[in-house]
């Protein structure tokens, strides 16, 4: 398929068209460079124009445009996906969402927003009426509601509510399909999921509805503890316990907050572990018995208490995918895995990762409580990088000989992301929303290769 850019180029003039090299150019990149593979891979990928709808109208006439002349387009919200997703690999229209940033209603308990809305702005709106989002991603300050149903996966609020992926965090998608004339369609319940982490190849998301629940007074918590085996049992005692009302709570080991975590410094003591929370006010009773109940461990800083004149970032900022930027900052050669430990043997495979791999691997966990009501930690942990052979060596042995489940984030494909394997019901929407493939092209394997199969034995997170 050979793609009339000169001709699409033309008839797109009327709508907000950048063809900048330099805004293009930036307009085509996110945050891939925190893979030092995908850093080299993508290098050279860019759109060859950028184009902003102002309406789900616009949304309309722009698709039916690029599908006349064959040009790829991929969605930007605001570029904050970390796995290259929202990079046009196969060049054409970055469909940037920016002008589509309203927020449509807020009800007693659900929020409407386009799906260029930024985050922050929506728990703003919801907080201006006693409402609070369930989920957010640590970009929240700059993140799309669209991007994150797109393209993340979970984030502060994942505690009490897990991931995107949890039928009770999205009520309704609704999107514009690839064709010549571009179809409305409607997702809701089950549905959603053929849309959710696509990374928009399988449709242009216009407006999305969430739940919202009463609000909560948060207090921001540090906790110190001997080490990390220490914090993550204590942390698992406060996630376990139903007294403590929590948004976040994520653990990390010593070398991490001792080495990267430079404006909580002040508080935080030298060689120890640290537990970050996010509690209730009316819990943090509840919260400083259950510290005192783990020999060694003490609060170290309280928003509501500590802090004034500090300019801290909040604590959500050295949290989920923040760990790595703070870490980036300080030390270039740093980047990071997800992965799961063995949870029925946590303790052990966090002795034995440390004996194995020292400096190399620094663990730091997110909890999550899954559908069942199970509380567990995700590991987000960094890795210092040498090169790409050891990194997949490294991944190796993680899985091999560790038991762990690796979800390699320095891969483009949804499919090898391994967040989960192909996914029929995201590849058959395609087929019925895009059918010549030309939304995000190169970002589901299963649409050039159906046959494709994950490595044998490979175990992943969301097996359907
Ligand atoms: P983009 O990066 O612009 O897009 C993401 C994907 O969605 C792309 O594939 C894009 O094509 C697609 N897309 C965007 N808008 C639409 C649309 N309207 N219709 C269809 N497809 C669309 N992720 C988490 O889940 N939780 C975290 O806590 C988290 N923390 C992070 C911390 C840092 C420092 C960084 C760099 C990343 C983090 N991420 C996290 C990843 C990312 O920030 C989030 O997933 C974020 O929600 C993406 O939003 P965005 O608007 O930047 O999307």
């Amino acid at each position: 398929m050979t793609s009339d850019l000169e001709a699409c180029r033309a008839a797109l003039a009327r709508f907000d068209l950048d063809d900048n090299a330099r805004t293009v150019q930036q307009k085509s990149r996110d945050f891939y460079w925190y893979s030092p593979i995908l850093k080299e891979q993508l290098k050279d990928v860019c759109g060859d124009f950028v184009v902003a709808p102002r309406s789900e109208a616009e949304v309309i006439e722009i698709l039916s445009i690029c599908h006349a002349h064959d040009v790829p387009v991929t969605v930007r919200g605001a570029g904050t996906g970390n796995y290259g997703q929202a990079m046009p690999l196969h060049g054409g229209a970055v469909l940037h969402m920016k002008h589509m940033d309203r927020i449509l209603s807020i009800g007693d308990d659900h929020l409407v927003a386009e799906a260029g809305a930024v985050m922050s702005h929506l728990e703003k709106a919801a907080r201006e009426r006693g409402l609070e989002l369930r989920l957010f991603p640590s970009t929240t300050a700059t993140a799309t509601l669209g991007g994150f149903i797109a393209g993340g996966s979970s984030g502060v609020g994942a505690i009490r509510w897990g991931g995107l992926r949890n039928p009770a965090n999205i009520r309704r998608v609704r999107l514009v399909t690839m064709e010549a004339e571009p179809r409305i369609v409607e997702l809701t319940g089950e549905d959603i999921s053929k849309a959710a982490h696509a990374y928009g190849v399988n449709g242009v998301i216009t407006e999305i509805e969430i739940p919202v629940d009463p609000a909560g007074d948060w207090v921001e918590v540090l906790v110190g503890a001997a080490d990390f085996s220490a914090a993550t049992r204590l942390t698992f005692a406060i996630g376990e316990n139903d007294a403590i009302g929590k948004r976040m709570l994520s653990t990390f080991e010593s070398a991490i907050p001792d080495r990267y975590f430079n404006r909580h410094a002040p508080f935080l003591g030298k060689g120890e572990a640290l537990v970050a929370a996010i509690v209730l006010r009316d819990s943090l009773a509840a919260l400083e018995e259950t510290v005192a109940g783990t020999p060694g461990a003490a609060v170290r800083f309280r928003s509501d208490r500590d802090g004034e004149g500090h300019r801290l970032p909040p604590v959500y900022e050295i949290c989920w995918n923040h760990t790595t930027l703070r870490a980036l900052k300080i030390d270039p050669s740093m980047t990071y895995l997800q992965m799961m430990l063995p949870q029925d043997d946590l303790y052990g495979a966090i002795a034995r990762l440390g004996e194995a791999f020292g400096d190399e691997l620094l663990l730091h966990f997110e909890f999550t409580r899954f559908v069942d009501g199970k509380v567990a930690a995700v590991a987000l942990p960094l890795v210092r990088y040498t090169s790409a052979g050891r990194l997949e060596e490294l991944i190796g042995l993680l899985e091999t000989r560790f038991g762990v489940t690796v979800f390699n984030p320095h891969r483009v494909t949804l499919e090898e992301g391994g967040m989960k394997r192909t996914d029929p019901a995201q590849l058959d929407f395609k087929r019925q929303t895009d059918p010549k493939g030309l939304l995000n092209p190169g970002k589901m394997i299963a649409w050039t290769h159906p046959d494709w199969v994950p490595e044998p034995g490979r175990v992943f997170l969301f097996n359907r």
